[in-house]
């Protein structure tokens, strides 16, 4: 494939990608919303069409369906996966947004929308990048199988089902996944090639019927308190976590993984900057800062309800309080097996009254450094952003990608157009439009190297 020649399409371009982008964006598409995540999916359907002559398949179970498309290349011996997703989050809190968060507004080179990074520019890269392989008349080198999935951002519920009725489809010689980016400033590439796994959860307690005086406080029980007590016991204030078996059979991290945190790439302050703290817990720095934020599972408070907390004073026993908790989980942890634990844990410290709803599950995955796959991206990202790309072995975060790739130990990488400070999940989510347009270039350059490795 003359990778130049695809590059120039690209470029004579950019304006039709740059529209996509936007038209993507101001198509909300919030997953538990369905008459705009429908819009969306159809809205998918139709570039898809367009873009690469293919025909998607709409593969369903009870929720939104994941967009299917497979496309034969010159190497039928040679699959490369493509997942996205093409629901979002809620836009939030609107009037923290510099622009109204659909409209796909460009103010010096950046755009500004829900969506624009997480992940419709990854989706709509990989779409123009097959669009500019074929309208500049080169034959696709491999085979592609495009995965759009529409419930990513609640945890992809379906998506397991899906691939366990459908496994052949999903088989493939390494993934594109999206949620990479790159460091502000034109800095290096970042590819991690794993994520932690993750459980979520939802805690109730109910004390009487109705919210009371808080002069019966002597007799009332408090469900507040209850659940503040209950939370006391899960974790101590050295961070520890207290569930019984909760950090049994974690596959320790190896030496290598520990050397590809490349420390001098990643700075371990970023953290400490974006969420405007001092000190990081345990009062960890540097390379143990990182190790932390990498390879340990977490038991996290995502947001408490009870009472009043409005500005009048009011006295009263609340009748009822909540818990929304996540638990980041590393290899050799199941979530299902950690949430059998809670609830054990609730039950022997006496909390047998606790409600406990699972809201989602994710296992974690992690891929190895040294396939043909990682040396395929590095030549890419060489190419595309003249400097060989930051190899993270994990996200902090969590990804479905277990639930297509665990099987097959299919090598997984995360790559995105957007930057660390991209305020994915925030007000003005926003990318650099040359960001975008490189992002093209590298999914392109992907196909290229990935067709050409051994
Ligand atoms: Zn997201």
């Amino acid at each position: 494939m003359d990778l130049e020649k695809v590059y120039a399409y690209i470029d004579a371009n950019r304006d039709r990608y740059i529209q996509l982008l936007q038209t993507f964006v101001r198509q909300p598409s919030v997953a538990s919303m369905h008459p705009d995540n429908e819009d969306m999916k159809e809205l998918v359907k139709r570039t898809v069409r367009e873009y690469t002559g293919a025909e998607p398949e709409e593969l369903k179970t009870n929720g939104n369906a994941v967009l299917y498309t497979e496309l034969k290349g010159k190497r039928t011996d040679r699959i490369l996966g493509i997942y996205n997703h093409y629901d979002v989050v809620s836009p939030g809190p609107e009037e923290q947004w510099r622009f109204p968060p659909y409209s796909g507004t460009i103010d010096g080179g950046v755009l500004y929308s829900r969506g624009a990074a997480d992940n419709k520019d990854a989706l709509a890269c990989r779409l123009c990048a097959l669009d500019a392989i074929r309208s500049a008349g080169e034959e696709l080198p491999l085979n592609v199988k495009l995965v759009y999935d529409g419930e990513e951002e609640v945890g992809s519920p379906s998506l397991s089902e899906i691939v366990a009725a459908n496994p052949a489809k999903f088989y493939a010689d390494g993934y594109m996944w999206e949620g990479g980016d790159r460091l502000p400033d034109n800095g290096p590439l970042i590819i991690a090639l794993g994520a932690k796994g993750m459980l979520s959860v939802e805690l109730f307690v109910q004390g009487g019927k109705i919210d009371v005086h808080s002069a019966n406080a002597p007799l009332v029980p408090n469900p507040a308190w209850r659940l503040v007590w209950a939370l006391s016991t899960i974790k101590n204030e050295r961070d520890e976590i207290l569930i019984d078996g909760f950090y049994d059979g974690i596959t320790p991290v190896t030496q290598a993984e520990i050397d590809s945190l490349r420390l001098g790439r990643f700075n371990p302050e970023d953290v400490k900057r974006l969420s405007g703290i001092e000190t990081y817990l345990g009062g960890v720095e540097g390379e143990e800062a990182l190790k932390k934020l990498l390879f340990s599972p977490t038991a996290n408070i995502d947001g408490m309800v009870s009472g009043h907390t409005g500005k009048e004073h009011k006295s009263l026993v609340p009748a009822r309080a909540s818990v929304k908790m996540d638990f980041r989980l590393v290899p050799g942890q199941d979530p299902e097996n950690i949430a059998q634990l809670l609830r054990r844990h609730l039950d022997k410290h006496g909390f047998t009254d606790i409600e406990m709803v699972v809201e989602s599950f994710c296992a974690p995955f992690r891929s190895g450094v040294d396939s043909s796959y990682v040396k395929a991206l590095s030549a890419a990202a060489a190419d595309v952003y003249g400097a060989e790309p930051a190899i993270q072995i994990t996200l902090a975060g969590t990804s479905p990608m277990e639930k297509i790739c665990k099987y097959d130990q299919i090598p997984v990488a995360m790559i995105g157009p957007g930057n660390t400070e991209s305020a994915v999940h925030s007000p003005n989510e926003h990318i650099f439009i040359e960001d975008y347009i490189l992002g093209i270039k590298m999914a392109a350059a992907v196909i290229d190297r990935f067709a050409r490795e051994e």
